[in-house]
């Protein structure tokens, strides 16, 4: 389907281990998707496959972007094709600064012969930056190394932010925050929600989704999604935990 991502019966192993189970999944543009579950259920799994991470063997299933297979190519197409993933454990590379990396992804972007414009690219990267409350020293860094939680978390959202996506995938970005650093990466994802792009919004709190308020709501477990509802259920996670999940998917599969 056009202006969707769509992860049909995807089975996902490692190890000879089956980790995601006949998953599926539909996000419209225009809306934020949380996805919640216990820790171990598979929800960085499925982030990385579909980023097309290669410790994962892939046995069956497809993922479309506006319809269009993705699911096995290397992460640099699949980025190119719009998808952008913002890590939980993001990487860091010494030697690289900031600008130009994210300068050289937006360079691969552009049709051969056309080059990034550097007055307008620092134009817009300091205007982002500043939304971000990134200091300027930032842009001459080597990316993450040395970042505080806060820092690498706001360095993702200023790089999701300078790439235009049509699909991000943000794997517990509220891990290691603090409540400032949550506000700023929440507000910069809000700012970036349009009828142009979807979010699909990991995390294992409840907390990150008082600030970006989701459409829809997801609950893993096993390998797959056993519940699906609205802004509530995320409340209802955060009172009632997994358990009621576990015991409920248990008793069904007994
Ligand atoms: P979640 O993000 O929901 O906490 P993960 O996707 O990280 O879950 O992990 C799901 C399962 O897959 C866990 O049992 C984990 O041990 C296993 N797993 C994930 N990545 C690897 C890996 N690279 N090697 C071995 N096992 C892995
Ligand atoms: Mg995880």
């Amino acid at each position: 389907m056009n202006n969707t991502l769509e992860i049909k019966n995807l089975n996902v192993s490692i190890d000879g281990q089956a980790i995601l189970k006949d998953f599926n999944l539909t996000i419209p543009k225009g809306e934020v998707h949380a996805l919640m579950g216990p820790n171990g259920t598979g929800k960085s799994t499925l982030a990385k496959v579909i980023a097309g991470h290669e410790d994962y063997t892939i046995e069956s299933g497809e993922v479309l972007l506006d319809g269009v297979n993705i699911l096995g190519e290397e992460p640099d197409t699949i980025a190119k094709a719009g998808l952008f993933l913002a890590f939980q454990y993001p990487l860091e590379i010494p030697g690289v600064s900031i600008a130009n990396f994210i300068r050289a992804a937006r360079q691969a972007r552009l049709p051969e012969g056309e080059d990034v414009n550097a007055v307008e690219y620092y134009k817009e990267l300091y205007a982002k930056m500043d939304a971000l409350k990134m200091d300027r020293k930032f842009t001459a860094r080597s990316l993450n190394e040395g970042f505080s939680g806060g820092e690498k978390k706001r360095c993702e959202i200023l790089q999701m932010s300078m790439l235009n996506p049509m699909y991000c995938i943000m794997d517990e970005t509220d891990s290691g925050l603090d409540i400032d650093a949550l506000r700023i990466v929440s507000e910069g994802v809000n700012l970036m929600r349009s009828e142009e792009r979807g979010f699909l919004v990991i995390t294992h709190y409840q907390r990150l989704l008082d600030y970006i308020v989701p459409d829809v709501v997801h609950v893993m477990f096993d390998g797959r999604i056993v519940h699906s509802g609205d802004a509530e259920l995320a409340k209802e996670l955060e009172t009632k935990g997994y358990d009621w999940v576990k015991e409920e998917f248990t008793s069904a599969t007994a």
